[in-house]
């Protein structure tokens, strides 16, 4: 059992700089949890703090139930899987998944054996006497993955783990990692497993949950249908989906008698759903936000709540397109499956569309706390 928590974990660097904010997070036994986050939110410092490879300033953290502050890496019951796999250059695929536990001073036939089930686990049979220059990058990860698996952690931290393999390898490890999280499980050793990633795609496919970070703060922790759906502010509804959620400055007023937003000197009519919740904001600036794929299109104007822009340009994704509109001074992005699409851009670019949002999946951001007050 290793439920791993933060309680008020904060990090100053001997320079002064504080790159975690007292944050607070649970994790629970067996769950696959991924921390995500811009370049510089503080990611990998937090995972290291957690691994014991960096101090902590203030709070504690707790793996099972003991509190690890001031516990050497060894005695956490982790094991870490770094970016730069750093195998050991002169050391066979064998000799590389059976050093950690040499040093441990496990008998050699356990030794043996633990090697012998992390590399079938990761289809390395074939590669176990081969050096490392011999194996292709995602081999080598997956060697890096087995030393961590032959150690039977309570706890795997991965930091960045893809980040050197190219678009295909990165999908296919995906896949791998997450299905041995799932094959733990099943056998009935569950691993609780943290993983940081700056990749959205990473964070949506594998986690359970995902924790957003920015600037050393929690941004939201939810799982990735929630993320996406049901952003708590105007991060995570930018950062979480791609292409982006189109976000802008707005003002919400009434128009005979139906709650509006303004889209440059033009007005949409607000969903019912909306009336109340967000009542209090009439009069004021906001943030508005809807996704790509809510966003419809048509060479003539809709009957209710529609508005005008240029096609500026367009990304052809094979079965759907990503068009990029102009409006009043700023860009909007729909998606849209290619038949519609194709459609729309054979008559040519830079001409007048006209558009309309699904309102009932709009997003409105309070301008000051950027919270998302339609929710
Ligand atoms: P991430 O992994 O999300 O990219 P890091 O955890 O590496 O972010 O860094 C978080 C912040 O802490 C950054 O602003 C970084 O510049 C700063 N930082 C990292 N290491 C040190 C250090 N040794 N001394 C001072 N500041 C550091």
């Amino acid at each position: 059992m290793a439920e791993v928590i933060f309680n008020k974990l904060e990090k100053v660097y001997s320079n002064g700089f504080k790159a975690v904010h007292g944050i607070d997070l649970s994790i629970a036994d067996g769950e696959f949890m991924v921390i995500v986050g811009p370049s510089g939110c503080a990611k990998s410092t937090t995972l290291r703090m957690l691994a014991g490879l960096e101090t902590i300033s203030g709070g504690e953290i707790r793996i099972g139930d003991k509190i690890v502050n001031n516990l050497a890496p060894k005695e956490r019951g982790i094991a870490m899987v770094f970016q730069n796999y750093a195998l050991y250059p002169h050391m066979t695929v064998r000799e590389n998944l059976a050093f950690g536990l040499k040093l441990s001073k496990l008998p050699k036939q356990q030794i043996a054996q633990q090697v012998q089930e992390a590399a079938q686990i990761l289809e390395l049979e074939d590669l176990l006497d081969r050096l490392p220059r011999q194996l292709s990058g995602g081999q080598a990860q997956r060697v890096a993955v087995g030393r961590a698996i032959v150690k039977k952690p309570d706890v795997f931290l991965f930091d960045e783990p893809l980040s050197n393999l190219d678009a295909k390898l990165r999908a296919s490890m995906r896949i791998r990692i997450s299905d041995l999280h799932k094959q733990l499980k099943k056998s009935g050793k569950p691993a609780t497993t943290v993983y940081v990633t700056h990749d959205q795609t990473e964070a949506m496919t594998m986690g359970d949950r995902i924790c957003v970070m920015k600037l050393g703060h929690i941004m939201q922790v939810d799982t990735p249908d929630n993320l996406y759906h049901y952003p708590q502010n105007k991060f995570v509804a930018g950062f979480i989906g791609a292409p982006e959620m189109n976000i802008r400055s707005s003002r919400l007023v009434e128009d005979a008698g139906q709650l509006c937003i303004t889209v440059g000197e033009e007005k949409m009519p607000l969903d019912e759903r909306l009336k109340e919740k967000v009542a209090a904001w009439k009069e004021q600036e906001v943030f508005f936000g809807i996704r790509p794929e809510f966003v419809h299109l048509s060479d003539t104007p809709f009957a209710h709540g529609s508005c005008s822009g240029e096609i500026m340009r367009v990304e052809n994704m094979g079965h759907e397109f990503f068009i990029y509109l102009h409006v009043a001074g700023y860009e909007l992005t729909a998606r849209l499956p290619s038949d519609q699409a194709k459609a729309m851009i054979e008559k040519g670019l830079h001409r007048t569309v006209y558009f309309r949002f699904d309102m009932d999946k709009c997003h409105i951001f309070d301008a000051q706390t950027e919270l998302n007050v339609s929710l």
